[in-house]
């Protein structure tokens, strides 16, 4: 049933997108994990993901997310690819493939579970810092913060955002030699308390909510697009064209999130 339900919502969304996302502009994409052997919507199939990047590119240009949030460079279609969190199996399954496409993509790294070993939940073991490495090694990889110990934002205060964030900035640069310059928000939820914090420290945030990037896009609330198990094949196209838009605003009203 629930299946049913989620197939109607997105085939409802493909119908509304064109009215809802008119702008053309770079696609970021979030994915979290791949073969993770979760039955959570943010775990796609190894299978599932190489349709996917086939999709790409066969109808994309990849670009590193830098590009990416400068804007628009021509008529084909730009994405970025980013991976929230950072799990073992995007090291495992994902990697693999974007490098043989030498295709750039982003890590947005919860420092804490990277640095302990401790799984942000039971079926997400983390990356160790040796495989960040050898992805940095490979030239492909921007990485990113996201926090040290996944919180909400909204829930701190400026100076405990402050020290959170200084806690996996100072991680990332003594285990990588990398100063993040990006920022993803934890679960996409941007916070007025944080945002003045998450200004001063980076050149960009990221949030969670779909849509294209344009050229008034502010640089610390652009929009990335989730991509979801339940896309598939079929869904992978819309949902990166248009976002899937509706599906999005669907969950937001679920979970009560009321931000931008
Ligand atoms: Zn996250």
């Amino acid at each position: 049933m629930a299946h049913l339900i989620r197939r109607l919502l997105k085939m409802a969304a493909v119908v509304a997108d064109p009215l809802l996302s008119p702008v053309a502009g770079p696609r970021i994409l979030i994915y979290h994990q791949v073969g993770g052997g979760s039955a959570r919507q943010m775990d796609v199939t190894p299978e599932v993901f190489r349709a996917h990047v086939a999709w790409l590119a066969e109808h994309a240009r990849v670009l590193p997310f830098e590009q990416a949030v400068d804007g628009g460079h021509g008529e084909t279609l730009e994405v970025a690819i980013t991976f929230d969190d950072g799990y073992v199996d995007v090291y495992e399954h994902a990697f693999p493939l974007l490098r043989d496409l030498q295709m750039p993509f982003t890590l947005f790294l919860t420092t804490e579970p990277v640095e302990t070993g401790t799984p942000l939940y039971p079926d997400g073991r983390p990356l160790r810092w040796e495989q960040v490495e050898e992805m940095v090694a490979s030239g492909l990889v921007t990485i990113g913060a996201h926090t040290h110990r996944h919180v909400d934002l909204r829930s701190l205060a400026p100076d405990q955002v402050e020290s959170e964030l200084a806690a996996s900035d100072e991680l990332i640069e003594r285990r990588l030699g990398i100063r993040p310059r990006h920022f993803a928000y934890p679960w996409g939820y941007w916070s007025e308390g944080a945002d003045g914090v998450v200004r001063r420290r980076y050149e960009t945030a990221v949030l969670g909510r779909p849509g294209p990037v344009g050229p008034g896009t502010d640089r610390h609330r652009i929009p990335r697009i989730p991509v979801q198990a339940a896309d598939g094949r079929v869904f992978f196209g819309p949902r990166v064209r248009g976002g899937l838009s509706l599906e999005d605003r669907v969950r937001s009203l679920v979970s009560g999130y009321r931000g931008p």
